[in-house]
């Protein structure tokens, strides 16, 4: 199907930029935002009939994506990410049972959600006739990059810092791309990409740095309101980092009702950060339309380790414009609440995931959202990629074996 894509508009200035040439930020160094034929598309297309039934998970969206050219269109086996409803453990957190209900974004190529955008930025690098990529991650991201990067023939150069989990860098590495530690932070790792832009001749897909990253985070609104029967959820818990996918979801939502599509009242957006590295949160209570760096930033949630954000100020719009609101979660909670939602319900979630699960245990405790409202968690990545409690119970096989122990 083809894309119903016109041109670029900066985010700040609202000036016009053509769709068919490579960008990275606007002139005034902020994102670009893409922008779709939309009154056309409500012509030609239903609700019922817009989405490729035979393309792999988000690529049945492609009427709304950026992507022209077929061959550019760069798949590793896409899904449609389910919807799982908490049990037990939703009362613990002080919900009801089947209110409170996980998007499981782990099920995607190379386990997380960082898929939908890298997968997005590679093909339109493609389709632009790129070479060589060049991004800095706190794993997740440079995964994905490296995946897709490789699957479509092009080069990857990743740049992490030196804590971050070693599984994530040896999957980057595994998967193709030059990989290297940094002894900084992502944003330090970001300033080493942007210097060796001319030099190198790579193209930076740094966050909301290259327009196309943020086309396919949206997805994720779009899958939510097919899944959800076009009826939106009270409030969506979301672990904020770059925050891609929460203004990508905000511009999704905001596409379908221009197509008259979704009709009625849209979620709280809750931006959910940890209380070691939370400028959003503190930002959102200051009144500030920017969030200035954060010192020292730590958590063990290192896909939300993100000390300052260049779309800063489109996350704390989409929040209030939702009527949401931002809430930071310290590691401890965490954890804790990783371990009760594995425990009690055997659904393994990243730290990240669990970060919004503790998240909405704060809001019921705050009475920011009550018990009776239907909520989405996102869980962002698979929990296995994350160090886990050790297992020390054995059995000897010599010995007899106490079988009231297993009672
Ligand atoms: C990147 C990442 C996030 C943050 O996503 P943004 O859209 O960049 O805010 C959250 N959780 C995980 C697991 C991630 O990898």
């Amino acid at each position: 199907m083809k894309s119903y894509i016109t041109h670029l508009e900066c985010s700040a200035t609202g000036k016009v930029y053509p769709a068919d040439e490579v960008h990275n930020l606007s002139e005034v160094g902020k994102p670009l935002l893409v922008k779709y034929d939309l009154d056309k598309m409500k012509s030609d297309l239903t609700r019922e009939n817009w989405c490729v039934e035979s393309a792999p998970g988000f690529w049945r969206y492609q009427a709304l994506l950026p992507v022209s050219r077929n061959e550019s269109r760069i798949s590793l086996g896409e899904v449609l990410t389910p919807l799982v409803p908490l049990k037990k453990s939703a009362a613990l957190l002080g919900g009801i049972e089947g209110n409170i209900i996980v998007k499981d974004e782990g099920r995607l190529p190379t386990g997380s959600f960082k898929a939908r955008g890298l997968c997005l930025a590679v093909s339109m690098a493609h389709q632009l006739g790129l070479r060589h990529l060049a991004i800095p991650t706190n794993g997740n991201a440079g995964a994905a990059l490296a995946a897709y990067a490789k699957h479509a023939g092009m080069k990857a150069t990743v740049f992490c810092p030196d804590d971050t989990p070693l599984i994530n860098v040896q999957e980057i590495q595994l998967q193709g791309a030059d990989t290297y530690l940094v002894n900084g932070l992502i944003n330090d790792c970001g300033k080493i990409v942007l210097a060796g832009k001319e030099e190198t001749g790579w193209f930076d897909v740094s966050t909301l740095k290259e327009p196309y990253r943020i086309e396919g985070k949206k997805t994720m609104g779009f899958e939510l309101a097919e899944q959800l029967d076009w009826k939106m959820p009270d409030a969506i818990f979301y672990p904020t980092g770059g925050g891609t996918g929460l203004i990508g979801m905000w511009k999704a939502f905001a596409e379908l009702k221009t197509l008259g599509w979704l009709t009625g009242k849209l979620p709280k957006m809750i931006a959910i950060q940890s209380s070691g590295c939370a400028p959003i949160v503190k930002a959102f209570n200051e009144g500030l339309d920017h969030a200035p760096l954060w010192e020292d930033a730590y958590t063990v949630a290192s896909g939300i380790r993100v000390p300052i954000a260049i779309g800063d100020f489109l996350i704390l719009q989409a929040i209030r414009q939702s009527n949401g609101c931002a809430l930071a979660v310290d590691d401890e909670q965490i954890m804790e609440t990783r371990d009760l939602i594995a425990k009690q319900d055997g659904l393994l979630l990243c730290p990240e995931g669990a970060a919004t699960a503790a998240g909405y245990q704060a809001a019921i405790e705050k009475n920011i959202i009550s018990p009776g409202d239907q909520v989405i968690l996102f869980n962002c990545a698979t929990g296995l990629k994350y160090p886990m409690p050790p297992a020390t119970k054995s059995i000897d096989k010599n010995a007899a074996i106490d079988y009231q122990q297993f009672i």
